[in-house]
């Protein structure tokens, strides 16, 4: 039997991370798991470990310790826990680990992975676009890997003439639009949480679902596309698909525009990353442009969806102002997600941080996270009077 390629989730109880064991349990000939890693879901968790004999579990929250011990006992999988330990599972040195954490929670391990100089799939957005320039160097250096996975920028990555950047006019970002594409902004003053998560097309986390109905998730992307693929942020742009059966466009100077297109399911880039560069089988519905009937593509909505503009703004001004966006918005989407500020409340407060607050360009993980530990600071003062 060929050696199996060894591979660690980092988020595996998540909606990324599960759909990666998922593929990852359809081939059990082909994958060796090293190591699993969630926040809280022990059960989650050491269902998985189990089920793929994984060489150890991590758990986020120390207090689950214990608990995790009981639900692995007898079955020779470790058993560890704390931040630390998550940070140590992404060190353990498998030959791909996906990065499916989210939030900044995942900046630490997703580094950690990186400096192994293996491959690392790359989905948990936040630590890119607060720490880009320092991931990507950190990969540069230890000759790692980076595959994105986020649908959009895998699809570039198909798509794009790596090494040569000056034969792209434009790389162009499809959105869906979110639940509430065609709605105005009253009537999604009282949206709830319900609702916003509901995403028309995609099946996704809690976090992520609310920053795409806001499209702050298309801002975040376009930041993580600035880093993945150095065409300069004017040559990046947005476009509405509604279907999202079309992920991404290249457009080249030469005036042809490759596409990648599949159905809506993370389960294809994940693949593409999974067996990259080769190809593998998934379960995944065949796109069927038939059926599909038509293709529909407009401009965003910068006044309805602020949000967007916000990231622009971050994006082209560069140095600690995404990471100062993304803080906040971290903060502002929990406290929309705990019932606490309303819907447009989210971008509002994105905004009043970045307006009252700036810092100089971080260039340490470290000074990275006291800007985002600031940011969210000042988001929790701010929703804190939205809540009020
Ligand atoms: P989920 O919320 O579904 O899962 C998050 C995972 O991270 C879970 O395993 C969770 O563990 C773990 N986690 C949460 N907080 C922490 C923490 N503080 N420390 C350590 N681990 C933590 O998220 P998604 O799978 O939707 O998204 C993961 C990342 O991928 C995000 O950055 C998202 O933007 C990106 N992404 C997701 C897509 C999708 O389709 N879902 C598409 C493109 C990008 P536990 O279950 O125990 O809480
Ligand atoms: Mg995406």
């Amino acid at each position: 039997m060929a050696t199996r390629r060894t591979v660690s989730i980092l988020g595996a109880t998540g909606s990324v991370g599960t759909s990666t064991l998922d593929l990852i349990e359809r081939e059990p000939e082909r994958f060796e798991v090293v190591a699993l890693t969630a926040h809280r879901d022990v059960e989650g968790l050491a269902r998985a470990a189990i089920r793929t004999n994984a060489r150890v579990a991590v758990i986020g929250e120390a207090e689950r310790y214990r608990a995790l011990c009981d639900a692995l006992s007898g079955t020779g999988i470790a058993a560890m826990a704390g931040e630390g330990a998550i940070v140590e599972a992404a060190e353990t040195g498998a030959e791909w680990t996906m990065a499916a954490i989210v939030g900044t929670a995942g900046m630490a391990p997703t580094m950690a992975a990186l400096r192994q100089g293996r491959t690392v799939a790359l989905a948990n957005k936040e630590a890119l676009v607060s720490a880009g320039a320092l991931m990507i160097q950190a990969a540069a250096d230890s000759g790692a890997t980076l595959l994105p996975v986020d649908s959009e920028h895998n699809a570039v990555f198909q798509c794009y003439p790596h090494g040569c950047a000056d034969m792209v006019r434009r790389i162009v970002l499809t959105a869906s639009g979110g639940p509430f594409r065609t709605w105005t902004r009253d009537q999604m003053r009282d949206v709830t949480p319900v609702q916003a998560v509901r995403h028309p097309n995609w099946s996704m986390g809690a976090k992520i679902s609310v920053d795409s109905a806001t499209l702050m998730n298309k801002g975040l992307e376009l930041i993580e596309a600035h880093h993945l693929f150095p065409v300069g942020h004017e040559r990046l742009g947005v476009l509405v698909h509604p279907q999202s059966v079309v992920h991404a466009l290249v457009e080249m100077i030469d005036g042809s525009v490759l596409a990648q297109l599949g159905s809506p399911d993370m389960r294809t880039p994940i693949a593409h990353s999974l067996a990259w560069p080769e190809r593998m089988a998934t379960p995944c519905t065949p796109l069927d442009l038939a059926r599909a009937g038509r293709l529909d593509f407009e401009e965003p909505d910068f006044a309805r969806f602020p949000a967007l503009g916000l990231a622009m703004a971050a994006l082209a001004a560069g140095g600690a102002r995404p990471a100062i966006l993304n803080a906040a918005n971290e903060v502002a989407v929990a406290a929309f997600l705990g019932g606490r500020i309303g819907f447009l409340d989210i971008a509002t407060a994105v905004e009043q941080v970045l307006a009252a607050y700036d810092a100089a360009p971080p260039t340490t993980i470290d000074e990275v996270l006291v800007v985002d530990g600031e940011a969210r600071r000042q988001a929790e003062r701010v929703t804190e009077l939205q809540a009020a």
